[in-house]
């Protein structure tokens, strides 16, 4: 799960890594309020999305006074910013961080990544900050320092020591890089994070380390011990399918194409997009709806996958094991007396109760064309879709 950089921002300062003051607003009164607050200019108004490289799309801005910091905000807020990581549709803005600007005389690069032919975190830190880190690994490996760490006895000071030397830190920088490191390595283990960025951190002109920005990512699987950080997340940063597919427990990822596929179990829904895909179409969706899912989850699901408008045929693909056939057939008789089905329909159905199943099929009133078998489906609704 991604949180904004505000959110990372206030997580950073429950673990002492020091911050820039400054606090988030939604409309240009309250982004003034917080700019009086905070006292005395310059400030930077900083689009909340969940995409970098804001700064060259325009959602970085600084000003002089809240005045300005008003008019600034009211330039970034409910604007469509584009930026290289957005993709060409770009991202509406709904909330700014308005914060004291700093002098920065050096900036640098932290992140922590969980390394997974490691098995282990590894910090990694760069004086190359401000550039994306996979653009510094590939032009100048040599410039990225990273440390491994034995999750057993966490971060210890000589690899923080020999991350801030490697940086070429000042010597009397280096005790409060050293906490830094540390307390950032604490957060992400404290929090289950599956990055942490620190993108730039700044020396600034009076000699002090401050997070400017902040990319925290969490790893989905451990929301569950993690209440408090669950509610971070921002429905109008996800796409509404998925949101409404994760609100009723499906495995649902939106794609491109226009073949959406009803599967149940990931290796058959990767091996279905694969045979879409060899058959010269484009799936619109990974679906999973679970080994042990009900009538309704299905019912769901085929709901969420008709609701795409780029759906212009739905391949099912059923393999009923636990997922017995008939409550499969029963799932999609209740979609579709709840929404109009325009597409054409490919089914493929084995295993339990298919011959249930099959019967539920031929009497839901529900047109559609059985397929032999997978490669059958696949070539069918390829057909369908050209
Ligand atoms: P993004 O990664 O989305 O471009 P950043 O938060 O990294 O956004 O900011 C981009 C640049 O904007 C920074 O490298 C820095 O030069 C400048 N900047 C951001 N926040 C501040 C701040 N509080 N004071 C001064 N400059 C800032
Ligand atoms: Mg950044």
């Amino acid at each position: 799960m991604k949180i904004h950089e505000y959110q990372g921002k206030e997580l950073l300062r429950k673990f002492q890594v020091p911050v820039p003051e400054g606090d988030v607003a939604g409309t240009i009164k309250e982004a003034r309020q917080v700019a009086e607050e905070l006292g005395e200019g310059p400030f930077v108004v900083k689009a909340q999305i969940h995409a970098g490289g804001r700064g060259k799309g325009g959602g970085i801005k600084t000003a002089a006074t809240p005045e300005e910091v008003e008019q600034v905000a009211g330039q970034i807020l409910e604007m469509t910013l584009v930026t290289p990581q957005t993709g060409p549709e770009g991202r509406l803005v709904n909330r700014v961080l308005v914060e004291k600007a700093q002098e920065i005389a050096r900036e640098l690069y932290l992140g922590i990544v969980v390394d997974r032919s490691l098995g282990r975190p590894v910090i990694m830190m760069s004086a190359a900050g401000g550039m994306e880190i996979e653009e510094v690994a590939a032009r100048s490996p040599e410039l990225i320092i990273k440390e491994a760490v034995d999750p057993v006895t966490g971060c210890l000071p000589y690899q923080a020591r020999n991350l801030a030397f490697g940086v070429g830190l000042d010597p009397h920088l280096i005790r409060a890089a050293t906490s830094f490191i540390e307390n950032l390595y604490k957060m992400f283990v404290a929090l289950d994070c599956s990055l942490a960025e620190i993108n730039p951190l700044v020396v600034t002109r009076d000699g002090a380390l401050l997070a400017l920005d902040a990319k925290i990512n969490l790893d989905d699987n451990a929301l569950f011990r993690h209440h408090d950080l669950a509610a971070l997340e921002d429905p109008a940063e996800m796409d509404p399918l998925e949101h409404e597919a994760r609100k009723h427990h499906l495995n649902y990822i939106r794609l491109s194409g226009n073949v959406g596929a009803m599967v149940n179990g990931a290796g058959l829904a990767m091996a279905t997009m694969d045979l879409i895909k060899a058959a010269g179409a484009e799936p619109a969706n990974f679906l999973d709806v679970g080994g042990g899912a009900s009538q309704e989850m299905v019912a769901n699901g085929f709901r969420i996958i008709l609701a795409d408008p780029n759906v212009k045929g739905v391949l099912i693909n059923i393999f009923g094991g636990i997922l017995r056939c008939d409550v499969l057939a029963n799932g999609v008789v209740e979609a579709v007396k709840q929404v109009d089905v325009k597409v054409p329909i490919i089914i493929r159905l084995e295993g339990t109760n298919v011959e249930q199943g099959r019967e539920i099929l031929q009497h839901s009133g529900l047109k559609f064309t059985v397929a032999a078998d997978m490669l059958d489906a696949a070539q069918k609704v390829a057909a369908l879709v050209q």
